[in-house]
């Protein structure tokens, strides 16, 4: 006769966004199919969690691997990205697919999935960039949302690369995704002041450093184009998620949107919560840290977690895109050309466990939903993840909450030679991770295979 269950996770205290229970969690194949206090042993394999807090899988929506971008390309790809993730309790991650130039939407999608399948160590899904709005992409768009891509972004930046979206093509976006139940989902920053304020500061190079880069984007940078895409969102009725939001300014305006009615979700991430910019005042190390936006001040970190603890801000991910200090060194001198963007995704939940439940900012239920449960729901994974109930994937987290370490970058899989939070002692590394029922980590050391990972098909209308 069949085991009732090949797993078993024994005798641990089992946190979802809604309680915490101590219980067993029995594992068939992929997915969980009983929670229960004492479930015979019955030759299952058991894994022990007593004393231990076990958690569903974190899922990061805000990754970059492999990504050509500011003359280089990312130095994590989809495998070391992914070990990176499983390490640090993240069983899903989203990455983006690019318009391409000249095939169009759904070229991009398929040349992404190409680029991910035989790489990726846990699940995965995919937005779509929209670079050049028109009837074509927006068929292509629908197409799309069909096949489990029900999100895509815009960027009100980066005119000179060819990925800028105007207002025009952001309210047509808005307009049309809306009557499917899809996301815009949009990097908000101002381009024409920010120049401004780049050419003020390049002028200045001398004196200014790497922290050229935290002065030429003022606040209102980000809340100009905040309000500016919520405005478009109200107008058409669509529905709106802010990316990598970073600062004080923004979390008020989406939540008065918020107040109003307004379709408006708003993510940030680890960097703008823990750290300020006296990073880029580092002589040496300055220009690592940047990103965009960049890493704001002390009163944005605050605004930030009030935001995560009151709901305004439903999600944290972490925009990982990681450069080497020697792909970093390609700034010379000039904070306009340094790669920007950051490794993440593996210090994600380790972070928000270490600053946000353990100083005591919010629970850990809280945690959990903001860094799993929400964006499960928002991105169209609510059907399969970001909780744990029978008949979801087995996507499952280990922690003792007594275990932490010193981030050192030689230590972790992230594809980096250095780390933002090198030195910081952080909690919440899992024991063991589960990715669909199998073990992707051990000790927390990665012991999971390259191309386990599998595209996930996401549902359009997800919502909170
Ligand atoms: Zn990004």
């Amino acid at each position: 006769m069949a085991k009732a269950f090949d797993k078993i996770i024994k005798g641990g205290q089992v946190v979802t966004a809604d309680k915490t229970q101590v219980a067993d969690i029995g594992i068939q194949g992929e997915k969980i199919v009983k929670i229960a206090k004492n479930i015979p042993v019955d030759g299952a394999e058991i894994i022990d969690a007593k004393g231990k807090f076990v958690l569903p899988g974190m899922i990061d929506v805000h990754v970059h691997l492999q990504l050509p971008f500011c003359g280089t390309v990312s130095s994590d790809d989809f495998d070391s990205g992914t070990r990176a993730a499983a390490r640090g309790g993240v069983t899903t991650v989203i990455d983006y697919a690019t318009q391409d130039k000249e095939k169009g939407m759904y070229a991009g999608f398929e040349r992404r999935m190409d680029e991910a399948r035989d790489k990726v160590c846990v699940d995965y899904g995919l937005h779509g960039i929209v670079i050049k709005w028109s009837d074509q992409a927006a068929s292509e768009v629908k197409k799309m949302i069909d096949e489990g891509v029900p999100t895509y972004k815009m960027f009100m930046i980066y005119e000179k690369e060819g990925w800028q979206s105007d207002d025009a093509a952001m309210y047509a976006a808005l307009e049309y995704t809306k009557d499917y139940g899809a996301k815009i989902l949009v990097h908000a920053e101002s381009e024409r002041v920010l120049n401004v304020f780049i050419e003020r500061y390049v002028k200045q190079l001398d004196k200014v450093g790497a922290y050229g880069h935290a002065l030429s984007r003022p606040n209102f940078v980000e809340a100009e184009a905040i309000q500016r895409a919520i405005t478009w969102t109200e107008a058409s009725k669509g529905t709106l998620y802010i990316v990598h939001m970073s600062t004080g300014e923004g979390a008020d305006i989406v939540k008065a949107a918020q107040e109003r009615g307004v379709h408006v979700y708003a993510e940030t991430c680890p960097q703008y919560l823990v750290l300020n910019d006296d990073v880029f005042k580092d002589k040496e190390k300055g220009h690592w840290y940047a990103t965009c936006p960049q890493i704001k001040k002390k009163k944005d970190n605050d605004r930030l977690w009030e935001g995560l603890k009151n709901g305004e801000v439903s999600t944290v991910a972490t925009d990982t895109c990681t450069f080497t200090t020697k792909q970093k060194a390609m700034w010379g001198g000039d904070f306009r050309r340094i790669p920007f963007g950051l490794p993440g995704v593996e210090t994600m939940w380790p972070s928000i466990y270490s600053f946000g439940v353990r100083k005591k900012r919010f629970s850990i239920n809280h945690a959990v939903r903001l860094c799993s449960t929400n964006p499960a729901k928002i991105m169209g994974l609510a059907h399969r993840k970001g909780d744990i109930k029978p008949g979801h994937d087995a996507d499952l987290i280990v922690i003792d909450p007594k275990f932490h370490k010193k981030i050192d970058y030689k230590e972790l899989d992230t594809n980096c030679d250095w780390s933002p939070f090198q030195g910081v002692d952080m909690y919440g590394f899992p024991d063991v991770t589960l990715c669909r029922g199998s073990v992707v980590v051990r000790d927390n050391k990665f012991v999971g295979r390259k191309g386990y990972g599998r595209f996930i098909p996401r549902k359009p209308g997800g919502k909170l």
